[in-house]
Protein backbone atom coordinates (compact mmCIF):
# COMPACT_ATOMS: atom_id res chain seq x y z
CA UNK A 1 0.00 0.00 0.00
CA UNK A 2 0.76 3.22 -0.44
CA UNK A 3 0.20 6.26 1.20
CA UNK A 4 1.10 10.21 -0.61
CA UNK A 5 -0.25 12.82 2.07
CA UNK A 6 1.75 13.09 4.90
CA UNK A 7 3.05 16.30 6.68
CA UNK A 8 5.88 17.20 9.21
CA UNK A 9 5.98 19.90 12.35
CA UNK A 10 7.15 22.28 9.98
CA UNK A 11 3.45 23.34 9.01
CA UNK A 12 2.89 24.40 12.40
CA UNK A 13 -0.07 22.50 12.94
CA UNK A 14 1.56 18.55 12.67
CA UNK A 15 3.71 16.61 15.26
CA UNK A 16 5.97 13.93 15.36
CA UNK A 17 9.66 13.36 14.02
CA UNK A 18 9.69 12.53 10.05
CA UNK A 19 11.58 9.31 10.76
CA UNK A 20 8.26 8.16 12.99
CA UNK A 21 5.69 8.67 10.31
CA UNK A 22 8.20 6.48 8.34
CA UNK A 23 8.65 3.93 10.99
CA UNK A 24 4.96 4.07 11.40
CA UNK A 25 4.79 3.03 7.61
CA UNK A 26 7.17 0.60 7.65
CA UNK A 27 5.24 -1.27 10.62
CA UNK A 28 2.20 -1.20 7.92
CA UNK A 29 4.65 -2.81 5.52
CA UNK A 30 3.81 -0.59 3.17
CA UNK A 31 5.54 -0.14 -0.49
CA UNK A 32 6.00 3.95 -0.52
CA UNK A 33 4.72 6.88 1.39
CA UNK A 34 5.13 10.30 0.45
CA UNK A 35 5.72 13.64 2.50
CA UNK A 36 3.02 16.07 1.22
CA UNK A 37 4.01 18.90 3.52
CA UNK A 38 2.11 22.40 3.11
CA UNK A 39 3.71 24.54 0.37
CA UNK A 40 4.60 28.48 1.90
CA UNK A 41 1.23 30.40 1.21
CA UNK A 42 1.65 32.92 -1.91
CA UNK A 43 -0.87 35.84 0.05
CA UNK A 44 0.62 35.68 3.36
CA UNK A 45 3.12 34.52 6.27
CA UNK A 46 0.92 31.94 8.78
CA UNK A 47 3.43 29.52 10.50
CA UNK A 48 0.67 27.93 12.15
CA UNK A 49 -0.39 27.13 8.21
CA UNK A 50 3.02 26.22 6.03
CA UNK A 51 6.53 26.36 6.78
CA UNK A 52 8.55 29.72 5.09
CA UNK A 53 10.00 29.55 1.53
CA UNK A 54 13.41 29.34 3.72
CA UNK A 55 12.79 25.96 5.23
CA UNK A 56 11.59 24.84 1.78
CA UNK A 57 15.00 23.34 0.89
CA UNK A 58 15.93 21.91 4.36
CA UNK A 59 12.30 19.73 4.03
CA UNK A 60 13.42 18.30 1.21
CA UNK A 61 16.80 17.45 2.11
CA UNK A 62 15.05 15.88 5.33
CA UNK A 63 13.68 13.75 2.74
CA UNK A 64 16.44 12.78 0.95
CA UNK A 65 18.39 11.86 4.16
CA UNK A 66 15.18 9.48 5.46
CA UNK A 67 15.16 7.72 1.87
CA UNK A 68 19.29 6.82 2.89
CA UNK A 69 17.96 5.46 6.42
CA UNK A 70 15.46 3.64 5.18
CA UNK A 71 16.19 1.85 1.93
CA UNK A 72 13.67 -0.78 2.22
CA UNK A 73 10.48 1.32 1.74
CA UNK A 74 10.19 4.53 -1.22
CA UNK A 75 9.54 7.20 -0.03
CA UNK A 76 8.83 10.67 -2.07
CA UNK A 77 8.94 13.77 -1.86
CA UNK A 78 5.52 15.47 -2.64
CA UNK A 79 4.10 18.49 -1.90
CA UNK A 80 0.93 20.44 -0.65
CA UNK A 81 0.24 23.47 -2.90
CA UNK A 82 -2.71 25.76 -2.32
CA UNK A 83 -4.58 27.31 -5.67
CA UNK A 84 -4.96 30.65 -5.68
CA UNK A 85 -6.35 32.37 -8.65
CA UNK A 86 -4.53 34.81 -10.31
CA UNK A 87 -1.61 33.51 -8.93
CA UNK A 88 -0.59 30.45 -11.07
CA UNK A 89 2.71 31.87 -12.55
CA UNK A 90 3.74 32.45 -8.65
CA UNK A 91 2.73 29.38 -8.02
CA UNK A 92 4.71 27.65 -10.92
CA UNK A 93 7.41 29.65 -10.11
CA UNK A 94 7.63 28.41 -6.45
CA UNK A 95 7.06 24.91 -7.64
CA UNK A 96 9.68 24.90 -10.11
CA UNK A 97 12.64 25.61 -7.35
CA UNK A 98 12.37 21.89 -6.23
CA UNK A 99 12.16 18.40 -7.80
CA UNK A 100 9.08 17.16 -6.31
CA UNK A 101 7.76 13.74 -7.23
CA UNK A 102 4.10 15.03 -7.16
CA UNK A 103 2.20 17.99 -6.37
CA UNK A 104 -1.02 18.18 -4.62
CA UNK A 105 -3.15 20.95 -5.42
CA UNK A 106 -5.59 21.56 -2.57
CA UNK A 107 -8.41 24.75 -2.11
CA UNK A 108 -8.03 25.68 1.17
CA UNK A 109 -9.64 29.64 0.79
CA UNK A 110 -12.36 31.34 -0.76
CA UNK A 111 -11.84 34.91 -1.40
CA UNK A 112 -9.30 34.60 0.99
CA UNK A 113 -11.36 32.92 3.91
CA UNK A 114 -9.84 30.04 5.22
CA UNK A 115 -12.81 28.23 4.97
CA UNK A 116 -11.47 24.57 6.66
CA UNK A 117 -9.98 26.35 9.72
CA UNK A 118 -12.18 26.05 12.54
CA UNK A 119 -10.72 29.51 13.85
CA UNK A 120 -13.01 31.12 10.72
CA UNK A 121 -15.63 28.88 10.92
CA UNK A 122 -18.34 31.66 11.41
CA UNK A 123 -17.66 32.93 7.92
CA UNK A 124 -20.36 29.80 6.72
CA UNK A 125 -22.80 32.54 8.39
CA UNK A 126 -22.38 34.75 5.55
CA UNK A 127 -22.69 32.07 2.92
CA UNK A 128 -25.96 30.42 1.17
CA UNK A 129 -24.40 26.90 1.38
CA UNK A 130 -25.20 25.63 -2.14
CA UNK A 131 -23.42 29.05 -3.58
CA UNK A 132 -20.89 28.25 -1.33
CA UNK A 133 -20.72 24.43 -3.19
CA UNK A 134 -21.23 26.41 -5.98
CA UNK A 135 -18.18 28.38 -5.61
CA UNK A 136 -15.95 25.49 -4.20
CA UNK A 137 -16.50 22.85 -6.78
CA UNK A 138 -15.49 25.56 -9.33
CA UNK A 139 -12.25 26.64 -7.45
CA UNK A 140 -11.45 22.99 -7.65
CA UNK A 141 -11.71 22.71 -11.77
CA UNK A 142 -9.83 25.96 -12.38
CA UNK A 143 -7.51 24.02 -10.22
CA UNK A 144 -7.18 21.33 -12.19
CA UNK A 145 -7.13 23.16 -15.43
CA UNK A 146 -4.07 24.89 -14.56
CA UNK A 147 -2.00 22.06 -15.13
CA UNK A 148 0.05 22.79 -11.68
CA UNK A 149 -0.74 19.82 -9.71
CA UNK A 150 -0.62 15.86 -10.48
CA UNK A 151 -3.37 14.91 -8.01
CA UNK A 152 -6.51 17.07 -6.50
CA UNK A 153 -6.23 17.41 -2.32
CA UNK A 154 -9.40 16.34 -0.58
CA UNK A 155 -11.90 16.72 -3.33
CA UNK A 156 -14.79 17.57 -1.19
CA UNK A 157 -13.06 19.55 1.55
CA UNK A 158 -16.08 21.92 1.47
CA UNK A 159 -18.03 19.11 3.37
CA UNK A 160 -15.71 19.29 6.44
CA UNK A 161 -17.70 21.43 9.04
CA UNK A 162 -21.02 19.12 8.11
CA UNK A 163 -22.69 22.30 6.61
CA UNK A 164 -24.56 20.65 3.72
CA UNK A 165 -26.97 22.11 0.99
CA UNK A 166 -30.48 20.63 0.39
CA UNK A 167 -29.89 21.04 -3.59
CA UNK A 168 -28.77 17.43 -4.87
CA UNK A 169 -24.55 18.92 -5.66
CA UNK A 170 -24.10 16.28 -8.32
CA UNK A 171 -24.27 18.68 -11.45
CA UNK A 172 -21.47 20.63 -9.88
CA UNK A 173 -18.94 17.63 -9.07
CA UNK A 174 -19.52 16.30 -12.59
CA UNK A 175 -18.33 19.36 -14.12
CA UNK A 176 -15.56 19.69 -11.81
CA UNK A 177 -14.57 15.80 -12.98
CA UNK A 178 -15.04 16.51 -16.20
CA UNK A 179 -12.03 19.80 -15.90
CA UNK A 180 -9.95 17.27 -13.92
CA UNK A 181 -10.53 14.49 -16.24
CA UNK A 182 -9.71 16.44 -18.97
CA UNK A 183 -6.75 18.11 -17.18
CA UNK A 184 -5.18 14.85 -17.23
CA UNK A 185 -4.95 14.75 -13.35
CA UNK A 186 -5.85 12.63 -10.69
CA UNK A 187 -7.77 12.75 -6.78
CA UNK A 188 -6.87 11.31 -3.82
CA UNK A 189 -8.85 9.29 -1.41
CA UNK A 190 -8.09 11.01 1.88
CA UNK A 191 -8.87 9.35 5.47
CA UNK A 192 -8.97 12.42 7.42
CA UNK A 193 -12.24 13.60 6.94
CA UNK A 194 -12.87 10.46 8.96
CA UNK A 195 -11.26 12.26 11.77
CA UNK A 196 -13.24 15.35 11.17
CA UNK A 197 -16.26 16.78 12.19
CA UNK A 198 -18.20 15.27 9.05
CA UNK A 199 -16.77 11.67 9.93
CA UNK A 200 -16.62 10.67 6.55
CA UNK A 201 -13.79 9.90 3.81
CA UNK A 202 -13.00 12.31 0.77
CA UNK A 203 -14.48 12.46 -1.88
CA UNK A 204 -17.55 10.85 -0.55
CA UNK A 205 -18.27 6.98 -1.94
CA UNK A 206 -21.12 8.97 -4.54
CA UNK A 207 -18.63 10.89 -5.66
CA UNK A 208 -15.73 8.36 -6.33
CA UNK A 209 -18.38 6.59 -7.86
CA UNK A 210 -18.79 9.37 -10.42
CA UNK A 211 -15.02 10.35 -10.31
CA UNK A 212 -14.55 6.28 -11.47
CA UNK A 213 -17.33 6.58 -14.11
CA UNK A 214 -15.75 9.57 -15.75
CA UNK A 215 -12.34 7.90 -15.45
CA UNK A 216 -10.18 9.99 -12.97
CA UNK A 217 -7.70 7.62 -11.32
CA UNK A 218 -7.13 7.51 -7.80
CA UNK A 219 -4.64 8.16 -5.12
CA UNK A 220 -4.17 7.45 -1.50
CA UNK A 221 -3.51 9.69 1.62
CA UNK A 222 -4.08 10.08 5.28
CA UNK A 223 -3.55 13.51 5.86
CA UNK A 224 -1.23 12.38 8.45
CA UNK A 225 -0.66 15.35 10.77
CA UNK A 226 0.40 12.83 13.83
CA UNK A 227 2.72 9.50 13.06
CA UNK A 228 -0.34 7.37 14.29
CA UNK A 229 -2.13 8.83 11.33
CA UNK A 230 0.01 7.20 8.39
CA UNK A 231 -2.21 4.60 6.70
CA UNK A 232 -5.15 5.28 9.26
CA UNK A 233 -8.60 3.36 8.20
CA UNK A 234 -6.80 2.39 4.43
CA UNK A 235 -9.12 -0.81 4.97
CA UNK A 236 -12.15 1.52 4.39
CA UNK A 237 -10.37 3.74 1.83
CA UNK A 238 -9.65 0.34 -0.34
CA UNK A 239 -13.27 -1.25 0.21
CA UNK A 240 -14.64 2.26 -1.00
CA UNK A 241 -12.53 2.39 -4.12
CA UNK A 242 -13.10 -1.40 -5.23
CA UNK A 243 -17.08 -0.75 -4.41
CA UNK A 244 -16.74 2.27 -7.09
CA UNK A 245 -14.90 0.38 -9.42
CA UNK A 246 -11.06 0.83 -9.10
CA UNK A 247 -8.60 -1.87 -9.49
CA UNK A 248 -5.71 0.42 -9.42
CA UNK A 249 -3.96 3.35 -7.87
CA UNK A 250 -1.92 5.88 -9.23
CA UNK A 251 1.52 6.72 -8.05
CA UNK A 252 4.34 9.11 -9.08
CA UNK A 253 8.07 9.96 -9.63
CA UNK A 254 9.43 12.69 -10.57
CA UNK A 255 6.02 13.68 -11.98
CA UNK A 256 5.42 10.48 -14.16
CA UNK A 257 2.11 8.39 -13.22
CA UNK A 258 2.43 5.09 -12.81
CA UNK A 259 -0.42 2.18 -11.86
CA UNK A 260 -0.34 -0.21 -9.44
CA UNK A 261 -2.94 -2.94 -8.64
CA UNK A 262 -5.24 -2.67 -5.82
CA UNK A 263 -5.20 -6.12 -3.72
ZN1 LIG B 1 -2.28 20.65 7.49
FE1 LIG C 1 -5.31 20.19 2.64
FE1 LIG D 1 -2.78 17.96 3.92
ZN1 LIG E 1 -4.82 18.47 3.59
Amino acid sequence: MIDYHIHTTRCGHAEGKMSEYVRQALQLSFLEIGFADHLPLLTKRDPSLTMSEEQLGEYIQAIEWLKEQFPSINIRAGIEADYFPGLEKETASLLSSYDFDYVIGSVHFIDGWGFDDSRYIEGYKSWNIYDLYAKYFELVASAASTGLFDIIGHLDLIKKYNFRPEEDITPLVKKTLKAIKDAGVCIEINTAGLRKPVGEIYPSIEILRLCHKEGVPITLGSDAHSPEHVGMDFDLAIIGAKQAGYSEIAMFKQRQRNFIKLR
